[in-house]
């Protein structure tokens, strides 16, 4: 994206670092649960709560997740990866410093292809993923004057994951953002949701003019909760640093905050209360080693990907890269739609209905496919009725607004109602003979010359029929009669 400003044309840089929670019963470094949403301090050991003595076991099941995911981006898994403290003074972090990797961490240099609007896509480097310790949590709004800790969340294992500044727009990191997500849930590895906080988002954002070759300055901007929210903290931070620099000022390297009330970054902290975090590497952990045999055990398992799903839609059921990106975005979507597309003679129909008629109206309902109200099974069933001529398209419509609203089968529905589509020529002959006789006017237009009228003819001879007709006999045998 190009920002047009009084001096010129400015390119905007973007970097994410995304941090997502494993998927994972135990803590990163102890046997305490990680599941969402328990009662405050209920999950806590020793080791999460940094009582002397206490010393950290790594998690096998944590390490394996990390490798998986390092593979589903297509990066290189380290055989050998260190952990460092990363040493900062917070309530929320009893250890004083929390476990992470710094020089070598366990995957590096990795990919992902973005799936942009038209079909397009772009290739973006991921420079790194490292394993690390997720702090406790400051709870402030319980309390006037005090602030509570919740210690569940200390040492869950995160995966930090972060990009090169390849990204330009925030489109461009909206479609990073939720290719990275698919992938994990595909995997298994995150649950990818934004809101509960198991996928977070730092947004490193700089802009320069076009065509210069050097970065600017950039700033951060932390912990931004939806991808919606990261597109605009984006926009709104390049409009800012443009302004800021045409009117001559320059942009500080700072962290700072999305607003989401005001619609605006403000700033957090400035380089001079930056951290020095005095990384070194820990001295209770062993440098991890990793067994090839395990990492090629574990490419073994992995599931097909979004992008070789998406390329295997495009040839095999010959759709659009566009629809097919759409239908990969989640594994439930692509196996609903496989569902119903199976040994169709038409499978880009079934992509459609499944896109336009069945993503619209759950997206009303605010339902997933899992929750459809219209089975795989019952699409497919309303699509043979089309495909064998039984109702037309348009009727299909209403049968399928039947189907969400009852969750009934559509045969059920074209007997019950009587929707069964008239192909018998005797009807539509006396339907056209009918409309005809009743417009005898418009018919000596129409023969006088004025052919745009039938397309009008043939909408009163479908209504005449109550819709039922089969269009393409309406207008053959209308093309005839009007011929006289
Ligand atoms: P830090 O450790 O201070 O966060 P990194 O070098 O790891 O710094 O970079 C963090 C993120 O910032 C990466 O995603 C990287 O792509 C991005 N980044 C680095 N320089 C710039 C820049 N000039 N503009 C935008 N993003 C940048
Ligand atoms: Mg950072």
């Amino acid at each position: 994206m190009i920002l047009e400003g009084k001096t010129g044309k400015w390119e905007i840089v973007i970097g994410l670092e995304v941090h997502a929670q494993v998927v994972s019963n135990a803590k990163l470094f102890s046997g305490s649960s990680a599941a969402f949403g328990a009662e405050p301090n209920t999950q806590v050991s020793f080791v999460d709560a940094a009582f002397p003595g206490m010393l950290p076991v790594i998690n096998g099941f944590c390490v394996e997740q990390a490798i998986k995911t390092g593979l589903g981006i297509e990066a290189t898994v380290n055989e050998v990866s260190i952990f460092d403290r990363k040493n900062y003074f917070y309530a929320d972090l009893p250890q004083g410093y929390q476990i992470s990797q710094y020089t070598r961490p366990i995957v590096s240099d990795g990919r992902l292809v973005l799936d942009l609007p038209g079909g397009k896509t772009k290739t973006v480097g991921i420079t790194r993923l490292h394993m690390e310790q997720d702090a406790g949590k400051s709870i402030h709004d319980q309390h006037p004057a005090k602030s509570y800790i919740d210690l569940n969340r200390s040492g869950v294992c995160l995966m930090e994951i972060v990009s090169e500044p390849e990204l330009r727009s925030p489109e461009e990191a909206g479609a990073y953002l939720k290719k990275l997500r698919a992938i994990l849930r595909y995997l298994g590895t995150c649950d990818g949701n934004m809101e509960e906080g198991s996928m977070r988002c730092d947004a490193n954002v700089s802009v320069r003019k076009v065509g210069d070759t050097a970065f600017g300055t950039r700033c951060e901007i932390k912990n931004v909760n939806s991808i919606r929210y990261v597109m605009q903290a984006i926009e709104y931070e390049a409009g800012r640093q443009v302004q800021l620099i045409e009117d001559g000022g320059k942009v500080d390297q700072e962290t700072r905050l999305w607003d989401v009330a005001k619609g605006i970054t403000r700033p957090m902290r400035s380089k001079e209360h930056a951290h020095d975090y005095r990384y070194f590497p820990d001295p209770d952990l062993l440098p991890l080693v990793l067994d090839p045999k395990d990492i090629a055990r574990i490419k073994a398992s992995m599931p097909e990907l979004p992008d070789a799903k998406k390329a295997r839609f495009v040839d095999q059921y010959k759709l659009t890269p566009y629809d097919a990106s759409v239908l990969v975005a989640e594994q439930e979507q692509a196996a609903f739609f496989e569902e119903v597309a199976k040994g169709r003679k038409d499978p880009k129909l079934a992509a459609n209905w499944v896109i336009v008629e069945l993503f619209g109206a759950l997206n009303k309902l605010g339902k997933d496919v899992t929750d459809s109200p219209v089975s795989a099974k019952n699409l497919a069933g309303l699509l043979d009725l089309i495909e064998n001529d039984t109702i037309s398209g348009r009727i299909a419509k209403d049968v399928f607004a039947i189907m969400v609203e009852t969750g009934k089968d559509a045969a059920g529905i074209v007997e019950e109602k009587g929707l069964k589509q008239v192909t018998d020529t005797g009807a539509i002959d006396a339907a056209i003979a009918k409309v005809m006789a009743e417009n005898e006017a418009k018919v000596a237009e129409y023969r006088a010359g004025k052919v745009t009228l039938f397309g009008w003819f043939v909408g009163q001879v479908m209504k005449a029929t109550g819709g039922k007709a089969n269009p393409a006999k309406v207008n053959e045998i209308l093309k005839a009669k009007l011929a006289g």
